[in-house]
This record gives structure tokens, C-alpha cells and sequence, in this order.
């Protein structure tokens, strides 16, 4: 029986309502709006088009939202001033600096310049650290995606045996650090994971965030296991067309797994609408 696919794009939708109608009320309540500021650095496409993505979301919740866009070999001051009067703007609540930053940029020393309480991606080191130790912090989108869309299947993540594959600082790390907060037992994979297959084989939910297509092949993945795709990456299709494909062999992943994310309309719009919540949790925490 072939899975289930996750709708994350109709998943995204009931956010947004929920978020357009929060966003009503503390207008109502405050005549003022949440605002976000995103911070773009150089021309790469696809940070452009995640930019562009996330303030059409916040135009459709009626987040307040502006973007600064520097040059790609802007000085690393000019960031650090820029993040700073930001931090001091009533009109921002939350402060996305787009990654990845051009390699002269000290990317941990300019995230670090966030204001904890306008870091709403959450990847400052001490917004990362505040979930490593379980204290309220703002966790990172695509890590509260992740956790809605297995609890989307009705499955709950507590008792659970979760392999994560991949271990960045942006997504690996924070998703295994959620999901553990919330009981599952978690096993992250990473590049020197000596046969893959093996772990990921025996997990009940399976969360790949690497970024190399067909990666997990439906021989690594247990029967009727929840499969989460984090991972994007541009490929050239056969009609010569160019299109993105997550880290699964989706279509034979499909027979074995019960429930599946596509890519793309999986991880990508539910991790948006976490941001825009993470903005408007910012908000209410400041008024
Ligand atoms: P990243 O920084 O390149 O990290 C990839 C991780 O995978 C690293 O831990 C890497 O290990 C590991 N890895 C590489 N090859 C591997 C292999 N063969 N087996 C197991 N692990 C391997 O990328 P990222 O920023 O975490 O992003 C991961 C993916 O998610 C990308 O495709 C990105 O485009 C996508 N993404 C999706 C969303 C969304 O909303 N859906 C948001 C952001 C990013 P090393 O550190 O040793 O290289």
C-alpha cells in the first residue's frame, strides 16, 4: 500500500489563517502589527527567492515586513551596524538574516549581533544553546516544521526511535534537539555515519536534511515508517527544465513508508509559516 503523502502546503495554509487572524486581533488590541526584517547579503538565486517567499507570506498574514539588501562584498561592519539598528527598531520584531552569508562574513559573530528576543530564526548560539537546555527560546522553523508534520499524521514523537540524517548547526542539529526535547529517541546521522542504511532501517520517523538527491533509497527505510524530506536541491529535469528534489527516492520510498513529505510542498512552506509565528510570538512577548 503506497503511503500517505503530507500536504505541507495545505498544512502551511491552516497556519496562515491561524496566524492572519492573531495578526487581526493584536492589531485590534494594540493598533500595531508584528514586523519582520529580512537581511539579504549578495545575489545567490536561491536566497533571493527565499527571501521573496517569506515576505509574500508575511503580506498575506499582515506582518509588517522590510528588506535590506547588501552587496556581497559589503564590509562585515556594515552587517553588524545594520543588525544593530534593527535591534533598536520598535517597528521589528524579528530579525532573518538569510544564510548563506559570502565566506569573508564571520557568519556565528553577525547571528550573535541579533537581539535574543528578535532572534526569531533561532540560530543565534544562545537561542541554539536555550534548546539544547530545554529554556524557552525561539526554536528554528524548519526544526518546528518538521515536528508538525509528523504530528500532522497523528503519530505522537514521544517513545518514538527518530534517525535525523544530517547534523548542521541551521537544521540537523536544532530538528534532533526538538525532537528529543519532546521524547523521541534520536540517533543523528552525518557524513561519517558508517553504514547509513543500518540506522536508518530501524527508525520509526525518518528526517533526512542533507541535501543530495536520492540519498535514502526505499532499501534504508523501515516498512511504515514516517518519511520527512528537509532537503532541497536544483536539479535539471529531462525536459531540460530546472526543478527541486528533496534528499528521497520519493516515488519507491513511497511503498515502503506510510507517510510521506513531497518535495517540493512539504517541509519548505510549513517551515515559512513557523517563522511568521515566531514573529508574532516576538511581537506578544514585547507588547
Ligand atoms: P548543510 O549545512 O550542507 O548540511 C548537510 C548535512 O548533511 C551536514 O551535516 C553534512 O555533513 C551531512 N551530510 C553530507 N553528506 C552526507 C551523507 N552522504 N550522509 C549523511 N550525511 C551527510 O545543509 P543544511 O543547511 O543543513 O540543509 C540541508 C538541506 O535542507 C539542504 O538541501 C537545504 O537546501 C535544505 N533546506 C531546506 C529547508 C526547508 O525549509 N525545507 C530550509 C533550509 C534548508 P558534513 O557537515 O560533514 O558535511
Amino acid at each position: 500500500l503506497a503511503a500517505k503523502i503530507i500536504d505541507g502546503k495545505a498544512i502551511a495554509e491552516g497556519i496562515l489563517a491561524q496566524t492572519s487572524a492573531r495578526v487581526a486581533q493584536l492589531k485590534n488590541e494594540t493598533g500595531r502589527v508584528p514586523g519582520l526584517a529580512a537581511v539579504l547579503v549578495g545575489d545567490d538565486a536561491a536566497s533571493k527567492l527565499y527571501v521573496a517567499n517569506k515576505r509574500k507570506a508575511c503580506a498575506r498574514a499582515g506582518i509588517y515586513d522590510e528588506l535590506h539588501h547588501l552587496p556581497g562584498d559589503c564590509h562585515e561592519d556594515e552587517l553588524v551596524v545594520l543588525i544593530n539598528n534593527l535591534n533598536n527598531d520598535p517597528k521589528i520584531n524579528g530579525i532573518l538574516v538569510q544564510l548563506p552569508l559570502p565566506s569573508h562574513i564571520h557568519k556565528e559573530m553577525v547571528l550573535d549581533e541579533i537581539a535574543l528576543e528578535k532572534d526569531v530564526d533561532g540560530i543565534s548560539s544562545l537561542n541554539l544553546g536555550k534548546l539544547v537546555s530545554r529554556e524557552e527560546c525561539f526554536t528554528p522553523a524548519t526544526a518546528l516544521a518538521v515536528l508538525k508534520l509528523i504530528e500532522s499524521t497523528g503519530e505522537k514523537v514521544e517513545g518514538k526511535n527518530i534517525v535525523v540524517v544530517g547534523e548542521s548547526v541551521l537544521i540537523g542539529r536544532p530538528v534532533s534537539f526538538l525532537l528529543l526535547n519532546q521524547g523521541a529517541t534520536v540517533t543523528t546521522c552525518h557524513r561519517h555515519t558508517k553504514n547509513l542504511a543500518e540506522f536508518t532501517k530501524k527508525a520509526e520517523v525518518l528526517v533526512s536534511a542533507v541535501g543530495k538527491p536520492n540519498l535514502i533509497t526505499h532499501e534504508m527505510v523501515r516498512e511504515g515508517a514516517i518519511v520527512i524530506d528537509v532537503g532541497i536541491t536544483e536539479v535539471l529535469g529531462e525536459n531540460g527544465k530546472r526543478r527541486v528534489v528533496g534528499d528521497v527516492d520519493f516515488e519507491a520510498v513511497k511503498q515502503v513508508a506510510s507517510w510521506i513529505t513531497p518535495v517540493p510542498g512539504g517541509v519548505g512552506p510549513v517551515t515559512v509559516e513557523m517563522l511568521l509565528k515566531n514573529t508574532v510570538k516576538a511581537f506578544e512577548q514585547a507588547i
